[in-house]
């Protein structure tokens, strides 16, 4: 109870520019959905008609684009705390190298976020957690700039030359990593944006977007956010890590939720620590361990 106090109590932590932003941007969203939704103009349904009658599959049921797109967010959790996390920033797992090709072009795509900018702003963080130098701890900048703003803080880390040389060691460096992945990081969205249209018509916008925000909302803000404010610890580690409480939240996030459990053992490949805390991601690792495709480090 005393953290969602807390919580409400931080709200003045943004700036009254930062407010008028988030609730500028909610505006503009709903003004978007009414005029789609209720006055479709000529030229709209004229674009619509193009796009579907060139799309593969553009009249499904919308409960099936719908499960698309979250098992499509939930391919991307995966290569974020399998590949970007547990792999790449802590070394307590490797994969056969064309799997994790597999996953860095799949991160390309969905979330334009080369691996070394990823991970040397959570190493960073790691290293001076919960200070001034901790590139998105809420206890410096807030809970909610952390939660509505957490991209900005991880950008201006992720462009930062000296956290990149000085913490994104070990990570892939071949070019396509360097050029392809890194100067031009956003032709993978674009890619992401004209093959769903190509193949649901319409309706693979909507999905776009929702694939688009899934990573910065979750990744950036919840865990970054909400996992140093708001839920129960297991172990007294020496930050303000927390596991966030229930199921749906280490469901959702694959494992990343139990972030108390990972500060208190960073480099272990398990993030479930007590009877009935699930970590799925540790589940899809121990199927690609049984296959010959992964290995544990530690
Ligand atoms: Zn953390
Ligand atoms: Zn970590």
């Amino acid at each position: 109870m005393i953290y969602s106090d807390a919580l409400f109590a931080k709200v003045n932590d943004l700036t009254s520019f930062e407010k008028v932003r988030v609730i500028g941007v909610l505006i503009l969203l709903l003004g978007a959905v009414i005029y789609l939704g209720f006055w479709p103009s000529d030229w709209l349904q004229q674009i619509e008609f193009w796009i579907n009658s060139h799309a593969v599959w553009p009249a499904w049921p919308i409960l099936v684009y719908v499960f698309i797109a979250v098992v499509d967010t939930h391919i991307t959790t995966v290569c974020v705390t399998l590949y970007l996390h547990r792999n790449q920033t802590h070394r307590s797992i490797t994969f056969q190298p064309f799997i994790a090709e597999l996953m860095q072009a799949w991160l390309w795509v969905r979330t334009a976020m080369p691996t070394k900018e990823w991970v040397a702003v959570h190493r960073k963080h790691h290293a001076f957690v919960e200070s001034e130098d901790d590139p998105h701890t809420p206890w410096v900048y807030g809970i909610w700039r952390v939660l509505f703003y957490g991209t900005k803080l991880y950008h201006r880390a992720a462009h930062d030359q000296a956290t990149l040389e000085r913490f994104g060691t070990g990570t892939p460096s071949h070019w396509v990593a360097r050029v392809i992945y890194g100067r031009f990081s956003l032709l993978g969205p674009v890619l992401t944006l004209v093959s769903n249209l190509w193949l649901f018509g319409v309706s693979g916008f909507p999905m776009w977007l929702f694939e688009m925000v899934w990573i910065p909302g979750f990744a950036a803000g919840v865990i970054n956010g909400l996992g140093h404010w708001w839920g129960y610890r297991n172990f007294d580690t020496p930050d303000e890590s927390r596991n966030l409480p229930g199921r749906i939240w280490a469901l959702l996030t694959c494992g990343e939720a139990l972030h108390n459990n990972h500060h208190d053992k960073q480099n272990s490949p398990r993030f479930a620590r007590k009877p009935g805390e699930i970590d799925l991601g540790y589940i899809y690792f121990c199927k690609l361990e049984n296959l010959g495709l992964a290995q544990r480090e530690r």
